[in-house]
């Protein structure tokens, strides 16, 4: 990255429901690294897959960003608004030879795997229909079948890149087969539609969770058949619940915005998740100017973080005190009217600034301090 690169970073959720701890933190970490360099934060919502995407998951998504207070600069931008985009690049690789069409059917593709499995070969598509290939074997497109389009992958070499977060990654090109770039109907897929958009949204730094490494050497080969330069990858690993198995229900609150319900702060949730996979010195608890200041994206852990609930709870405890009588009152209004107390009854009663201030020490969450 040269000088004068300016930093642009993107949150792209897919759309499918509330935005959880893993999203939160992964918006929270491209939002700090683009502050950090004066750059810009791009809210993408990746919806193309139209039956598991719901506008209200896009709105659970961006009231946990509101409740975070991550701004976005630009978006946000929904991918099925760009499908037109999206067919005109299919178009021109097609023109170009760096996509084909390929007509094999779903048996046809089953048998070719089953016999590569038989043969002790690893299954992949063994590009019967790139155009000298069925030029040569004498394959002509069947009658009333509509093709899909495939990426044409480089057949040698590797594609290697130097993750932000896992250091150097190399895949070799005889690994990856020619992509589905387009299905039958038309319809892109997903991995083509983030290199294109990652492409035309001038994305400069990629992080993500760590279930995307395999689709990076992929994306990488068609944004430079695309004439792109890649951006730098940084693949943040899982959030597990506190017993060291992948997060879920059963370990609690999985979505940011229940914590907000629960009596937590939003700047202790900041903090809190940015310290999980990442740290500056001993520092526990800092605020997002301070955050925004020290994050450094080529720090950030390689191991799985393991939520702690007590942690946050401490750190919320921590936050309780770093906040005025006043605004400690403030903040727990919604509380008490959810315990039935009445905009009068919270001016005509004890004062509350005085009583928060009497009692917010033995407090870890605005619940308690409500109770
Ligand atoms: N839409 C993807 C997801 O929600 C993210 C893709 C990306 O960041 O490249 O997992």
């Amino acid at each position: 990255m040269s000088a004068a690169t300016v930093v642009r970073t993107r949150f792209a959720p897919s759309p499918t429901g509330d935005l959880h701890l893993g999203g939160a933190r992964t918006a929270l970490y491209a939002w700090a690294w683009a502050r950090r360099h004066g750059g810009q934060f791009v809210l993408r919502i990746e919806d193309t897959d139209l039956e598991r995407s719901t506008p209200a998951a896009v709105q659970a998504i961006m009231d946990g960003m509101h409740w975070l207070d991550l701004d976005w600069d630009e978006g946000p931008f929904f991918q099925s608004k760009r499908m037109v985009r999206y067919r005109a690049v299919i178009a021109q690789m097609l023109e170009r030879g760096t996509a084909y069409r390929c007509w094999a059917s779903t048996e046809e593709l089953d048998q070719m795997r089953e016999q590569q499995r038989a043969q002790g070969h690893k299954p992949r598509y063994d590009g019967r229909w790139r155009p000298e290939n069925a030029a040569r074997t004498g394959l002509t497109p069947p009658a009333g079948v509509d093709p899909v389009i495939r990426f044409r992958n480089p057949d040698e070499g590797s594609v290697t890149w130097d993750d932000l977060v896992k250091g150097p990654i190399s895949i070799a090109n005889d690994e990856l087969d020619d992509l589905i770039i387009a299905r039958g109907d038309g319809t892109p897929t997903y991995n083509f539609c983030v290199v294109v958009d990652d492409l035309e949204m001038q994305i400069t730094h990629v992080l993500r969770g760590d279930d995307h490494v395999n689709n990076t050497p992929r994306q990488i080969n068609i944004l430079r058949a695309l004439g792109g330069q890649e951006p730098v990858y940084g693949h943040l690993s899982m959030i597990l619940g506190p017993d060291g198995e992948k997060l879920s229900k059963r370990h609690g609150a999985t979505s940011v915005v229940e914590y907000d319900a629960q009596g937590f702060l939003p700047e202790a949730m900041v903090n809190y998740l940015a310290r999980l996979g990442w740290s500056h010195g001993d520092a526990e608890i800092f605020d997002r100017h301070e955050l925004v200041q020290w994050f450094d994206a080529a720090q950030i852990s390689r191991s799985p973080a393991q939520l702690d609930f007590d942690k946050l709870r401490w750190v919320n405890a921590q936050w309780l005190k770093r906040l005025t009588p006043v605004e400690l009152a403030k903040r727990l209004e919604p509380h008490l009217k959810k315990r039935g107390w009445s905009e009068a009854a919270m001016t005509s009663g004890p004062d509350l600034p005085i009583a928060c201030a009497l009692v917010f020490e033995r407090a870890h969450t605005l619940e308690e301090l409500a109770d």
